[in-house]
């Protein structure tokens, strides 16, 4: 089976995939393989590798992709066959990204009579589309006529016996013990032909999902900028987590794995020169976990080179102490720590209450002056600034500027110095998924007028507003 998603094209892994690949040839035998696909690709050569490997041409081991090779050498037929008709292909798509280059390649199979799976992030969301599409043609209508099989949750809960269905969504329960064990040889990339990616950057799972998406909060939101003169009121939206991250909803939080599971992972992750590759502790609040597994990696005698954390300003601030001690230990073992994605967000607190990221400029100058103090003590051991690879986050355009949040954030980048190491080189504009909350907003405000927003695949353009009477 060849599993689908989008890919930069960069040697980093897409953790997801290789798991749910690595499940099905570990524990249900059918041969796996993940082909990233980059932004820029030949369809007509895709399309030539896929028949190639279906029908046997082509496979990572040089054996007939439709057997198995056991350890042994010996090869027998996947055990999903039996539940699949005589000729039947199972594809699947996970970790789309809003790109409908890759919905329309699902398409193309499904009608070339491939069996479609579609799991990985909002599965669900994307296969059921929006609410209310018959009163409201133009809004995402959901994937259903090009997927047999929406799978939810994590995918050690698939059976071979699921292949067999057709036209059904699937949803189990996020639980602590999901599988988590990765073939890191089975990432392939694909843009004009397909290339063996050997990973550079991994990842490993500390939390399921995001502590923060635990936060019921309730904003008001005054109507886009262009359309105030239209008389719409200030609408409340309901959100958890931040509110225009789908992660939150579609996932929520679950516990961190544990130790054990955690270290286990680390230690599967490949090495160059003796030590692990640089990875992503795939956890919002990381520093709680980060001390005891450094100490954790050092009494099982594995070398790390680089931790990249995805972490939040309210994480930092909490443990600017800890930091120093953390650090110190990171300096002895001759190892990085990188802050690599720090969710700024905004430099203007009427945005950061509108997003419902739960800190204000106050709290983000405090974290940007502890960042820059640990540099000065810990010199190539710590990283976070933009030209150490860091890219943190800050969203602009938004629906709401207007003249006093530009200045407000402009002043902000300008007084605090944040042009000298944590503004990235490009703003990211509002990114609207139809299954955020904002979404929710954006579908109040088309119920309440004869607005409606352009749809592109599963984004809600909020800078697109057409019908406007
Ligand atoms: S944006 Fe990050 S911090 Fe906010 S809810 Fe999503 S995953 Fe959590």
């Amino acid at each position: 089976m060849i599993i689908f998603t989008h890919h930069t094209g960069e040697p980093h892994s897409i953790l997801g995939a290789q798991v749910a690949a690595t499940f099905f040839r570990r524990k249900l035998s059918i041969s796996s393989i993940v082909v990233g696909i980059e932004r820029e690709f030949s369809k007509e050569r895709l399309f030539r590798f896929i028949d190639e490997y279906y029908t046997g041409k082509w496979s990572p081991t040089g054996k007939p992709a439709s057997s198995i090779q056991h350890s042994c050498g010996a090869t027998s037929r996947p055990k999903n066959h039996d539940f699949l008709l005589p000729g039947e292909k199972v594809v699947a798509f996970s970790h789309l990204c809003g790109r409908i280059d890759i919905v329309g390649l699902a398409r193309e199979l499904k009608q070339e009579g491939f069996i479609t799976i579609l799991g990985g992030p909002q599965a669900r969301k994307d296969y059921d589309g929006e609410p209310d599409t018959d009163s409201h043609p133009h809004r995402f209508g959901g994937l259903k006529s090009i997927v047999d099989i929406a799978f939810q949750g994590p995918v050690d809960r698939l059976r071979s016996e699921h292949l067999g269905m057709r036209g059904v969504f699937l949803e189990y329960p996020w639980t602590k013990n999901i599988f988590l064990e990765v073939d890191w040889s089975n990432i392939f990339t694909f843009s004009d032909t397909l290339k063996k990616l050997e990973v550079q950057r991994g990842q490993v799972v500390n939390a399921i999902g995001c502590p923060y998406a635990s936060k019921l909060q309730t904003v008001t939101l005054p109507p886009p900028i262009n359309l105030r003169e239209r008389g719409i009121p200030e609408l409340e939206v309901r959100s958890e987590g931040c509110i225009f991250c789908d992660v939150s909803r579609d996932k929520g939080y679950h516990g961190s794995v544990g130790r054990d599971r955690l270290i286990a992972q680390i230690a599967g992750l490949p090495e160059v020169d003796g030590r692990k590759i640089p990875f992503e502790l795939i956890d919002e609040y990381p520093i709680r976990s980060l001390g005891k597994l450094l100490e954790d990696t050092e009494r099982n005698d594995i070398k790390l080179s680089q931790i990249n954390l995805v972490c939040r300003v309210d994480d930092i601030n909490a443990h600017a102490s800890d930091l120093v001690e953390i650090l110190s230990l990171v300096r002895r073992q001759d190892m990085k720590i990188m802050f690599a994605s720090i969710g700024f967000e905004s430099f203007c607190d009427r945005l950061l209450q509108y997003f419902c990221k739960g800190i204000t400029v106050a709290d983000i100058v405090k974290c940007v002056e502890t960042l820059r103090r640990l540099k000065d003590r810990f010199g190539s051991h710590f990283l976070y600034r933009r030209e150490e690879g860091a890219n943190h986050g800050f969203i602009r355009p938004t629906p709401w500027d207007d003249s006093e949040t530009l200045q407000e954030i402009d002043r902000n980048i300008f007084l605090h110095r944040f042009f000298e190491d944590i503004l990235p080189e490009h703003s990211i504009p509002l990114i609207i998924h139809h299954a955020s909350y904002l979404g929710d907003w954006i579908r109040q405000i088309e119920s309440m007028t004869e607005i409606t927003f352009n749809r592109d695949g599963t984004w809600i353009e909020w800078w697109n507003p057409s019908h406007v009477l």
